[in-house]
């Protein structure tokens, strides 16, 4: 078959799809029983399945498609420089012009500060070469022992060695007897899930002085790094209480250690601002990026690298001993630049800031009075419903924790809305173009998707 054969049914696609695709994250025992859900086009806020469905993508894509699906500007940008340059390496003394063009332009989007931009493939990558970098920047400074990375736990940072050590994920740690040595996780901000002893105000100062202990712990002369996304993405939609952010600028602040914020699904708009840090008035040293950089039209990552580090580093005198087969690839960087271009000149950014982000967070949040629902939050276009089986005491959760959070993630999509679960809460962060009318769907079908779930748990006796 060919990649366009749209002629096969379903039922085939499934079958030779289960023969030789391992997918990622997935239990492909069940999966392939199930059979794989076969998307073949996308426009817009809506993808279409084999069997013709269209589903509004709650999720864009994989938090990535930020001006929504089968734009053509950036097939016909891509397809021109596929003809002119589809390849050349950034590697012994040369570069060319879309990489030339990207880094300008994301040194004019970056806070004042970060100027620089080290090109890769992927969120996963950047944080490998975030990982080295940190140390070798010690290093530079005659501070050799500064070597130790905080992360926190249920973080997410990709799935490479680096990325799965600095991340917080056990399940993924457990695999391939991770972390790596010189990694440190302290505790998430996760106050429904973790803090409800106390106010949410409270907790996140609680939760930001973890970061102080850990320091005064292991000693600040051994630490290089601390690194974390402004709003845990993967780990649920994890919103931090409003004091959490103030308190950890002070701690950063204070001490002498370099803090990277993990932007791949916080930067290019999603919180409101360009970058998720902005957004809660953190200044970061370092800053992964991917995701939203290219829409996900073509696969590319970087690390925003401000001009303390690029100059204690980049100005060295030395080779950094780091780069990849495609870093700043031309052809990527021109999916880029095409899309950063609609992202600018549509109003994106100010978009979730000033429209639909308000719009949507209005009736996301008055799905918080469903019967089924603990909590409901959302921050510039990420949002989570917190399942819970019993209203009057929310600190009650399901049995077989992710069994619910699985239930209503398929009645969602029979509901024709792409929501994920993630344990027992289901999380969104739609394309950054969705309109009035697609947010009412959307909240819509959620809330349909939350009375069909109700009934399907009281059916089958999980509600007591
Ligand atoms: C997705 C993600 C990554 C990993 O990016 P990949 O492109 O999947 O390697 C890293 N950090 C965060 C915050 C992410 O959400």
């Amino acid at each position: 078959m060919t990649a366009h054969s749209n002629i096969y049914p379903t039922k085939a696609l499934q079958e030779i799809d289960a023969a030789h695709h391992w997918h990622p994250f997935s239990d492909m025992k069940s999966l392939n029983e199930e059979g794989s859900r076969i998307v073949t086009s996308a426009d817009g806020v809506w993808i279409s399945d084999s069997d013709g469905k269209k589903i509004l993508d709650g999720m864009a894509g994989l938090w990535c498609v930020q001006v929504g699906h089968g734009r053509k500007e950036i097939a016909d940008a891509v397809n021109r420089q596929m003809n002119e340059l589809a390849y050349y390496n950034t590697f012994f003394k040369t570069t060319h012009p879309p990489a030339i063009a990207l880094s300008e332009k994301l040194a004019k989007l970056a806070p004042d500060h970060i100027n620089t931009v080290f090109y890769c493939s992927s969120g996963s990558e950047a944080n490998d070469t975030v990982f080295r970098m940190v140390r070798t920047y010690w290093d530079k400074m005659c501070k050799p022992d500064k070597k130790v990375i905080i992360g926190r736990w249920n973080g997410y940072h990709g799935s490479t060695l680096a990325g799965t050590s600095l991340g917080g994920m056990k399940a993924m740690h457990a695999q391939g007897d991770l972390p790596v040595s010189g990694v440190h996780h302290i505790d998430q901000p996760y106050w429904f899930g973790e803090g409800q002893d106390m106010s949410p105000e409270e907790f996140g100062v609680l939760a930001a002085r973890k970061l102080e202990e850990a320091i005064d712990e292991i000693g600040e002369d051994k630490i290089a790094a601390f690194i974390a996304e402004p709003i845990q993405g993967a780990g649920g939609v994890i919103i931090p209480p409003a004091t959490y952010w103030p308190e950890m600028r002070r701690i950063l602040e204070e001490r002498d250690i370099l803090f990277v914020s993990d932007e791949v699904i916080c930067g290019f708009g999603r919180l409101g601002e360009w970058f998720g840090s902005t957004h809660f008035g953190v200044k970061p040293d370092l800053m992964p990026i991917a995701k939203g950089l290219t829409s996900g039209y073509l696969p590319m990552g970087g690390v925003l690298v401000s001009d303390r580090v690029a100059d204690g580093l980049m100005n060295s005198g030395d080779d950094f001993n780091h780069g990849y087969t495609y870093s700043g690839h031309p052809v990527c960087a021109t999916a880029a630049l095409a899309n950063l271009e609609i992202i600018e000149r549509e109003g994106l950014v100010d978009r979730v800031k000033n429209d639909i982000g308000p719009y949507l967070q209005e009736r996301w949040l008055r799905l918080g009075d469903h019967p089924l629902v603990g909590e409901a939050r959302m921050t510039g276009l990420m949002g989570a419903l917190e399942l819970v089986p019993d209203k009057t005491d929310l600190k009650k959760t399901f049995p077989d924790t992710g069994t619910v959070g699985t239930i209503c993630r398929d009645i969602s999509f029979q509901n024709s809305m792409v929501m994920r679960a993630v344990r027992d809460s289901m999380i969104i962060s739609p394309p950054l173009v969705l309109s009035h009318e697609e947010a009412d769907f959307l909240v819509k079908s959620a809330e349909k998707t939350l009375n069909d779930t109700f009934q399907t748990l009281k059916k089958d006796g999980w509600l007591g």
